[in-house]
């Protein structure tokens, strides 16, 4: 299908894309790595008047690994954060995560603020961030401000973003002890999640002192299974536990229902993806 007519800007900083933005009123729309936007243009889904391609912009580039928090660019590529050394050593639920996100193409070109703003409900990205508890930082005609990626995700493709405000950089902290993994079951034709799941696991002194557990493609947008994350002092893959943690991270959790999971299946999906995750961080050191 062919999107509707639009006009293509190119903004030279930040400060530049805001004003466009806040110029082109409802109808403008930033655009990154354009592979949410541009399909749902092509399905007609989306007709803005005019796209805002801030995927060149160099305030949005760049990530940077400091002793205490990773620091990465709005418009840096999944491929990027795949194939990046020093975030691998730093945060191996990054590299893990970008590398289950679609297919090449997908990876070069889609990015980091761009997943996390259009909050698709399978995306893979949210789930990662709510484990590692990032940092979103976002800025607007009002200013600058910092979202807890807790606070972000709202609801079905909704986020704390306000409709003039862009995503700057999501920063991460970075400390010692952490085992970390992701798991997630691919739709067969996408790739996205039809259940993921992301761990990251505290140890101290060989002891998990605990952790969090945050889920996609389950609900209306990732969540972190907090009943599972208070049970998990102590955790060190005991069987009985392991299957207590299954049970409480889904605990009152609604299912999405779709033509390819129903409520079951994909509940059941759930639980296998938690069980993997929980083995795979625990045998990380
Ligand atoms: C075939 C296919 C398979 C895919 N499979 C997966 C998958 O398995 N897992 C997965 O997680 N994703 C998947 N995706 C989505 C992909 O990861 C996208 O790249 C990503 O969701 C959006 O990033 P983008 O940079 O392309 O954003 P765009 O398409 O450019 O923008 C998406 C939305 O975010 C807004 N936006 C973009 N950047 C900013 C910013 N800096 N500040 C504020 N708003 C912004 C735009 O206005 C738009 O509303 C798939 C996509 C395709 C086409």
């Amino acid at each position: 299908m062919i999107p509707s007519a639009f006009d293509y800007v190119r903004p030279g900083s930040v400060a530049e894309a805001l004003g466009q933005l806040a110029q082109g009123g409802e109808g403008a729309k930033l655009m990154s790595g354009g592979h949410s936007l541009l399909p749902m243009m092509k399905l007609r889904l989306a007709a803005p008047s005019t796209l805002i391609d801030i995927s060149a912009l160099a305030e949005l580039q760049g990530i940077s690994v400091g002793a205490d928090e990773v620091v990465i660019g709005a418009a840096t590529t999944h491929a990027q954060l795949e194939h990046h050394a020093e975030v691998a050593r730093a945060l191996p639920l990054i590299p893990a995560t970008a590398h289950l996100i679609a297919d090449p193409p997908v990876r070069n070109r889609g990015t980091i603020g761009g997943a996390l703003a259009h909050a698709d409900p399978s995306a893979d990205w949210p789930a990662a961030m709510l484990a590692l508890e990032a940092t979103i930082d976002v800025t607007g005609p009002q200013g600058s401000r910092s979202i807890p990626a807790d606070a972000f995700f709202k609801g079905l493709f909704e986020t704390d973003l306000g409709p003039d405000e862009l995503l700057v950089r999501v920063r991460i902290p970075v400390a010692p002890g952490r085992r970390m993994a992701y798991r997630k079951f691919r739709h067969p034709a996408s790739g996205y999640a039809v259940a993921g799941v992301a761990v990251v696991l505290e140890f101290e002194s060989g002891r998990c002192g605990g952790g969090r557990i945050a889920v996609t493609g389950f609900a209306e947008h990732a969540f972190r299974a907090r009943l599972a994350e208070a049970a998990l002092a102590g955790y060190a893959g005991q069987p009985d536990r392991t299957e207590r943690l299954l049970d409480l991270a889904f605990d009152g959790v609604s299912p999405l229902e779709d033509r390819f999971a129903d409520a079951g299946y994909r509940t059941q999906l759930g639980r296998t993806m938690l069980r993997r995750a929980l083995a795979d961080a625990l045998a990380t050191e």
